[in-house]
């Protein structure tokens, strides 16, 4: 079964903007302190890329606006210079929390292109009271009562 926006919306569930992608419990490092219990033991788990590719798609239909790949240390994932285009594709905001302990050239160069660490743009909403008029002159927020 595949559930879109409208169906979430029509059951009036808010819809979740900002997804983790926790795509390997593997890390170069062994910190003490890790919340996911990461290191150089760790594994990438059973998701394959289609599986991933799938998730991406999804949530992306279901309204989320950014994605964020975790792990571990999700640039040890061989996947990776795969999922960040599909993500770019399906029109998501990308971040990739990594170690920075090795970034390969070659990610590097998927992160410049697929605007890696990038807002969209932002929408501002002005109230109208403060918005200026086209003259320049400032709205007010409702029309006086006379
Ligand atoms: S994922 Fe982060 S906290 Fe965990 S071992 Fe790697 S660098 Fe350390």
């Amino acid at each position: 079964m595949t559930i879109t926006m409208a169906d979430s919306q029509d059951a009036g569930i808010r819809p979740v903007q900002f997804l983790w992608l926790e795509i390997t419990g593997k890390c170069q490092l062994e910190c003490g302190h890790c919340y996911a219990d990461s290191g150089p033991a760790g594994t990438h788990g059973r998701m394959r890329l289609p599986d991933w590719l799938r998730v991406i798609d999804e949530a992306a239909r279901l309204g989320v606006r950014t994605v964020q790949f975790i792990g571990g240390e999700p640039t040890l994932h061989p996947d990776l210079p795969d999922l960040i285009p599909a993500a770019k594709r399906a029109g998501l905001a990308i971040e990739v929390f990594s170690n920075l302990v090795h970034i390969t050239d070659e990610l590097w160069d998927t992160f410049l292109r697929c605007d890696v660490g990038r807002r969209p743009p932002t929408t501002v909403t002005i109230p109208a009271s403060t918005a200026p008029s086209p003259a320049g002159r400032r709205i007010p927020a409702r029309a006086p009562t006379s």
